[in-house]
């Protein structure tokens, strides 16, 4: 049993080493010397002593930050990345619970990186990547190592303006990779169009797909996210088969018909989504223009390893009928639990919880967060048995599918980011000039909406909290109230403010 994502590597550099793994633009690396640098970095890790310990990548999006993740792994320490626009008071919060043992960046960012909380050492990419080779230590370091050992740590939105660090290992990601090859039958001649973040759980379909099969996966350029003609004729040009896109990357496609301009019949083959809801008016635009393609929806959340559910689009839907999540991937269960923590029947609502492999460890270093939300399984008495709670509340519909309806909490999707409302809340109760503040979602609008007692303006609430939270968490429109509104309980009453959007 292979008890390292690195193994992939090691095949597919054998296999294919000349064929293009990763490209960004102007910049490619094949599986050979994807591995020979990834190794070399791994060295210089396993010199310095490291093992199992938090690793951050901080660089632009690009080959070279899939290069430092694969170092991380072959030496089995976990890598962390963060990105290069975050704000730098998020970015100490983050160093402050991650506490790494090393930073992976270049020469240029490293003098960015030096003005934040951190004293430890650096592993300068420019250089790390030419060092010696020592495959008798890495292989030591992977005999050491477990399938449970941490691969990754992503860190999402926490609603007390701490992020929070979602711990995965390398048999999650081996479990869902094996399920995502084989589901949609992965192999070394598809090609992945990248729109994920590396800070995000999509990412990883695309890059451990690619590694496991030999694939190659193109790093969009993030501006073409808003030329859709121009992205659908890069699709085009690469000949990419397959995308993974967070639903609001598709969505603008099909508003702007781009297709029109662009016909993918030849190339596209899978548009696989996932993060938020997609709608089935602008599925049905995609599914007009390119009728061949398979789409599937997939469901979860980063505590899960990316996804949980699928759902392969197998039927008509009319533009106002929800898009099934569908049903549990292999060796998934999936339980949904209404008030009193039992298993739902018919059509009653209840909270999707989640058991099995693909569970994360828990939030790093926060064992409140982590406790409030992983649970011993209320249907197991007997033995220990984790599940994950995910706060979504969802039901079965009539052909045994699940359909998300909503969220039990404060938790929102923005243009496919995790947003904790309550993170936004607590940087501007943060400005000197603020008594009471309230964040809401405006759906239809898409809108983050601020409620407060002062008069203040839009743009200078923004460019202060800004300091604290990244651009996609600023408020979108301001309310100012001559007072707010109190519910019996005392609370800020959201239903009052819910009127007012
Ligand atoms: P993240 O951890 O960023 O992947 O966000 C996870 C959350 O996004 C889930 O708990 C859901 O609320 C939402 N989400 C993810 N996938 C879907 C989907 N296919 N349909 C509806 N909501 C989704």
């Amino acid at each position: 049993m292979k008890a390292n994502v690195t193994y992939w590597l090691d095949e597919s550099a054998r296999r294919w080493p000349d064929k293009t793994a990763f490209a960004e633009e102007g910049k490619e690396v094949a599986f050979g010397e994807l591995q020979r640098q990834a190794m070399a970095l791994a060295t210089q890790m396993l010199e310095r002593g490291l093992f199992k310990k938090p690793v951050v990548v901080y660089m632009e999006k690009g080959v070279d930050v899939l290069v430092s993740f694969m170092g991380a792994a072959y030496s089995c320490n976990f890598y962390s990345p963060i990105d290069v626009d975050m704000p730098a008071s998020r970015v100490n919060k983050i160093l402050e619970v991650l506490n790494p043992a090393l930073v992976i960046t270049t020469a240029a960012l490293k003098e960015t990186f030096s003005n934040y909380e951190y004293q430890g050492g650096f592993l300068l990419f420019e250089e790390a990547c030419h060092a010696a080779v020592s495959e008798e230590k890495i292989e030591a370091a992977r005999r050491r190592g477990v399938d449970t050992d941490l691969l990754y740590v992503l860190f999402t939105s926490g609603s007390t303006g701490v992020p929070k660090g979602v711990t995965i290992t390398h048999r999650s990601v081996i479990d869902y990779i094996d399920w995502v090859t084989e589901t949609f039958d992965i192999t070394e001649k598809d090609s992945f169009g990248n729109q994920a973040p590396f800070y995000f759980d999509n990412s990883i379909l695309d890059i451990y797909s690619t590694l496991k099969s030999g694939a190659t996966t193109y790093i969009i350029p993030k501006n073409l996210f808003a030329q859709p003609v121009l992205l659908l004729e890069y699709l085009k040009e690469k000949k990419i088969n397959t995308i993974f896109w967070v639903p609001s990357a598709l969505i603008v496609v099909a508003k702007l018909k781009a297709f029109r301009n662009v016909d993918l019949s030849d190339t596209l083959k899978r548009v696989l989504f996932c993060g938020e809801v997609m709608p089935n008016k602008q599925l049905n635009i995609w599914r007009k223009f390119l009728p061949a393609v398979l789409y599937a929806n997939l469901y979860g959340p980063t505590e899960i390893t990316d996804a949980c559910t699928y759902y392969i689009v197998d039927r008509e839907f009319s533009d106002d009928e929800p898009l099934p999540i569908g049903i549990p991937m292999a060796n998934t269960d999936i339980l949904v639990l209404n008030e009193k923590d039992e298993p739902v029947t018919g059509e009653e609502i209840g909270e999707l919880c989640v058991r099995g492999t693909s569970l994360s460890m828990g939030y790093y270093n926060n064992p409140e967060k982590t406790r409030e939300a992983f649970v011993q399984n209320p249907l197991n008495p007997f033995v220990p048995e984790t599940i994950y709670r995910t706060g979504d509340l969802v039901k079965y519909n009539e052909y045994g599918e699940i359909i998300y309806l909503s969220r039990k909490d404060f938790q929102i999707k923005h243009m496919g980011h995790r947003i904790e409302l309550g993170e936004i809340e607590t940087a501007v109760s943060s400005l000197e000039e603020i008594s009471l503040c309230c964040c809401l979602y405006d759906e239809k609008k898409q809108k983050i909406v601020l409620f407060l007692e002062e008069e203040l303006e839009k743009s200078y609430i923004n460019e202060q909290i800004s300091k604290l939270v990244p651009e996609y968490m600023l408020p979108n429109k301001v309310i100012s109230l001559p007072k707010m509104p109190i519910n019996a309980n005392g609370k800020i009453d959201r239903v009052k403010l819910k009127e007012l959007l």
